[in-house]
């Protein structure tokens, strides 16, 4: 930032939207197999020598910052817990004026939460799809309720606020539990929000009608706990407040009311690449021109025709549609 308090090249894409927002892959794997983010067969995982290393998010991280104005990062995955050291990879990020987040499945909470809230993380959303152990085994092909439960207390315990819990609904999966998901995040004091289902499995299986929309998860909810709206900023999620004053609850509705026309996000792959949408069918390789020698000016020049390419928004619905050829764990969700 200059001394004027200005970017010196913020990143404005030919439609005018302003980015602040970066999303931060540190792996591809996962230790959860959710059925709606990657084919049960067929992952390959990258080779480490090709993603990349902490010294190289943090240069990313840092022209991101200080050149282009980004102004909060949120590190995932793949599941961002399995990448080694990363409460170290967090100081360096948190070193770095941005509001530091991380998206987690939530199993390893409980072991790693205090050493990264430690190394400067200030928020969690940890994923979590039903409360019934059976169903959450089927969803994401593990085993593992009981962990990621204990490992969203261990995340408030660890001061990681607020800790925001994401639900995926699937129709004729999980959609029974709304209410349930609700009734859990007004007792528990974490802020629930709801993803509509996206076409990002990596195979062939999404079918719009799997979708729940967002209208049809608020009258649910509302039926049982009345809500009212409130104003709608630059994230993903729409949120509802509780009209007896318990807090607040989300809808991220991707697929019935996309919010294209306010995204301010980028994302960066865990093998260096930077795409402007999440469906983005082109990647541009910022590993290439870090690992070749290139300068600051050379990320800066890739980075900003990526911005000025981004489309006005995803197609979903619409005929000209086309799936990316990665699934949401190899993106970067
Ligand atoms: N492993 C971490 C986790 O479970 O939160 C971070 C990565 S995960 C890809 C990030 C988020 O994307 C999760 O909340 C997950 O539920 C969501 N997600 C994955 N596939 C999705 C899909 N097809 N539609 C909507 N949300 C999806």
């Amino acid at each position: 930032m200059t001394a004027a308090g200005q970017d010196p090249r913020p990143l404005v894409d030919s439609f005018g939207r302003v980015h602040r927002d970066l999303r931060i892959s540190v792996t591809d794997r996962c230790n959860f197999r959710c059925t709606y983010c990657m084919p049960v067969e067929g992952m390959e995982w990258l080779p480490r020598s090709e993603v990349l290393t902490f010294e190289e998010l943090e240069r990313l991280a840092r022209i991101l910052v200080e050149r282009h104005g980004i102004r909060s990062i949120r590190i995932t995955g793949g599941e961002p817990t399995v990448r080694a050291h990363l409460p170290v990879l967090v100081a360096k990020l948190a070193a770095l004026p941005v509001d530091l987040a991380l998206t987690t499945n939530g199993a390893t909470l409980r072991s790693c939460a205090a050493d990264l809230a430690g190394a400067g993380l200030r928020r969690v959303n940890v994923s979590l799809d039903s409360l019934r152990a059976d169903r959450f085994a089927a969803m994401t092909r593990r085993d593992e309720l009981t962990n990621v439960l204990d490992g969203i207390d261990a995340a408030v315990e660890a001061g990681l606020a607020p800790v925001k819990v994401n639900a995926v609904v699937v129709r004729g999966v999980n959609d029974d539990e709304v209410v349930d998901l609700a009734r859990y995040g007004r007792d528990r004091g974490v802020l629930v929000r709801f993803i509509e289902i996206m076409p990002l499995d990596g195979g062939d299986e999404w079918r719009n009608d799997q979708v729940v929309s967002q209208a049809e998860i608020l009258e649910r909810i509302s039926a049982v706990f009345p809500l009212e709206s409130m104003t709608r900023g630059h994230e993903p999620a729409e949120r509802f407040r509780y009209l007896d004053g318990r807090g607040e609850v989300g809808v991220i509705p991707s697929v019935t009311r996309p919010f294209c026309e306010q995204c301010d996000r980028i994302r960066l792959t865990a093998d260096g690449q930077l795409r402007s949408c999440l469906f983005s069918l082109e990647d541009h390789d910022l590993r290439d021109v870090l690992r070749s020698g290139g300068s600051d000016d050379d990320l800066s020049d890739v980075i900003e025709a990526c911005v000025g390419e981004k489309w006005a928004g995803h197609a979903i619905n619409q005929v000209q549609f086309v799936r990316p050829r990665r699934s949401m764990s190899q993106i970067g969700g």
